[in-house]
C-alpha cells in the first residue's frame, strides 16, 4: 500500500499542478510552455531528462537494481474549445481548453515520478516517463517513437492511463484486447464531364455517380463486413455541382473509417475501391481514391493488462475495477503497442454531485480531482509490479 500512501501525501501538490496546466492549455504540437514546466518539475523531483524535442519530454529513473525497462505515458495537449465550466482555475487562454483531461495526465505522471523517486532504491530496473504531445491529432505517439522514445534504453512494456468521465469516480476501467477503434481518413475525387443540364447524355454526371457510391458504401457495414466485428464508415462531406441546369463534372466525398481489428482496417479500403471503381465505370467517370491510415485500433496486450489489473487491485481493491465497453473513437497510444506490449487503462472521474458528468471535449468538461491520487498510485504500482515481479 506504500504507493497509495505516498500518492495521498502528494495529493495537494498533484491537484495544484493539474490546475496550473488547466489554466494554461496549449494545442497539439504547440505545448512549449507545458513542456518547459514539465521539465522543470522533473528536475526538481530528481528525474533525469533524456529525450526532448520541440514539444514533449522523456524523463528516466534508474532503480537501485538492474532490471527491465517500463514506460509510463501521459499525453499533454489541449483542444480548441472555449471553456464554460466557470471553475476558479478555468483556462486563461481564449479558445483553448484541457477538455479531455490531459492536464490530469501530466499531473498524475509527475506525481507518480515523485512516488517512484521516493522508492527508487527498491526498484529493480528503469522507469521512463513519456510526456507526449499531439494526441488529439493522433500524431504525437508516432512523433515520440520516431524520436526514439522506445529505444535507449529499450522499453520492455508501456502503460498509459486516461481519465474517464464515462465511469464513476473511484473506479478503474481495465480490459484486455481491442478496446478502442482505429481512425483512418479518405477522400474520393470523381471526374466526370460537365454539360448542359438539358442534355445529360452528352456528359458524365459526377454528382449522381458520387451519390451512388455513397449509397453503396453505406451497405458495407451490414452486408459485406462480418457483423461480429463492428465497423463505422462515416461519410462526412460531399461537394459537387455548380448550378441547377448544369451536369456536375466533378465531385469530392470525404469520410473516416473506424474498426476494432487490423484485419477489417486493412480490408476496408479494398472493398471501398471495388465499389468506387465499378460505379465510376457505369457512370463513365474517372476517380482518385486517397486513403490515409492514421491511427490503429487500441488493443491491450493480455499479459500487460493482467499486471495492471493486479497492481491497481492493490490500490483500490479488485471490486473497484470494471470492464470496458468498447469505444469506437481512437487513442494514439495504439502506436506504441505496435512495437512493444502494453495497455491503456481508464480512470473513472464521473461525479454527479460535483457536476463532473460532461463528455470529453465538451466545454463544460471537468473531472473529480479526488481520483487523481488513485491515478498516481496506480501508475507507480504498475511500474513497480512490472519491474519487481
Ligand atoms: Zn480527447
Ligand atoms: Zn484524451
Amino acid at each position: 500500500m506504500k504507493t497509495f500512501e505516498l500518492a495521498k501525501k502528494y495529493n495537494n501538490w498533484v491537484i495544484d499542478k493539474r490546475r496550473y496546466f488547466h489554466q494554461y492549455p496549449e494545442e497539439s504540437f504547440k505545448e512549449f510552455k507545458t513542456t518547459k514546466m514539465i521539465k522543470e518539475e522533473l528536475k526538481k523531483i530528481g528525474i533525469k531528462i533524456i529525450g526532448t524535442s520541440k514539444t514533449g519530454v522523456i524523463g528516466i529513473l534508474k532503480g537501485g537494481k538492474e532490471g527491465k525497462v517500463v514506460a509510463l505515458r501521459a499525453d499533454i495537449d489541449a483542444l480548441s474549445v472555449e471553456e464554460k465550466t466557470g471553475v476558479t482555475y478555468s483556462s486563461k487562454i481564449k479558445g483553448v481548453m484541457h477538455a479531455c483531461g490531459h492536464d490530469c495526465h501530466i499531473a498524475m505522471l509527475l506525481g507518480a515520478a515523485k512516488v517512484l523517486f521516493n522508492m527508487k532504491d527498491y526498484i529493480k530496473g528503469t522507469v521512463k516517463f513519456i510526456f507526449q504531445p499531439a494526441e488529439e491529432i493522433a500524431q504525437g505517439a508516432k512523433f515520440m517513437i520516431e524520436n526514439g522514445a522506445l529505444e535507449n534504453p529499450k522499453v520492455d512494456c508501456i502503460y498509459g492511463m486516461h481519465i474517464w468521465t464515462y465511469e464513476e469516480h473511484g473506479k478503474m476501467v481495465i480490459e484486455e484486447g481491442s478496446i478502442m477503434g482505429s481512425g483512418d481518413i479518405w477522400t474520393i475525387n470523381i471526374k466526370g464531364k460537365s454539360c448542359h443540364g438539358s442534355e445529360p447524355w452528352k456528359g458524365s454526371d459526377a454528382l449522381s455517380c458520387g451519390a451512388s457510391i455513397i449509397e453503396k458504401l453505406n451497405t458495407i457495414a451490414g452486408k459485406m463486413n462480418d457483423v461480429r466485428h463492428p465497423i463505422v464508415i462515416n461519410i462526412g462531406t460531399i461537394k459537387a455541382g455548380e448550378r441547377f441546369n448544369i451536369v456536375a463534372g466533378e465531385a469530392e466525398i470525404t469520410g473516416m473509417n473506424r474498426t476494432f481489428t487490423n484485419y477489417e482496417r486493412e480490408n476496408l479500403p479494398k472493398t471501398m475501391e471495388k465499389i468506387i471503381k465499378n460505379i465510376c465505370e457505369v457512370y463513365n467517370c474517372e476517380y482518385e481514391f486517397k486513403y490515409e491510415f492514421i491511427c490503429s485500433p487500441m488493443i491491450n496486450d493480455s499479459n500487460s493488462t493482467k499486471i495492471a489489473k493486479d497492481a491497481v487491485a492493490k490500490v483500490i481493491g479488485i471490486e473497484n475495477i470494471t470492464g470496458m465497453e468498447k469505444v469506437m473513437g481512437s487513442e494514439d497510444f495504439s502506436e506504441y503497442i505496435k512495437y512493444v506490449p502494453g495497455a491503456i487503462i481508464h480512470l473513472g472521474a464521473y461525479n454527479k454531485d460535483k457536476k463532473c458528468f460532461y463528455p470529453h471535449h465538451s466545454n463544460y468538461f471537468n473531472v473529480d480531482e479526488d481520483v487523481l491520487k488513485i491515478g498516481v498510485a496506480s501508475y507507480a504500482q504498475i511500474a513497480l509490479d512490472f519491474l519487481n515481479k
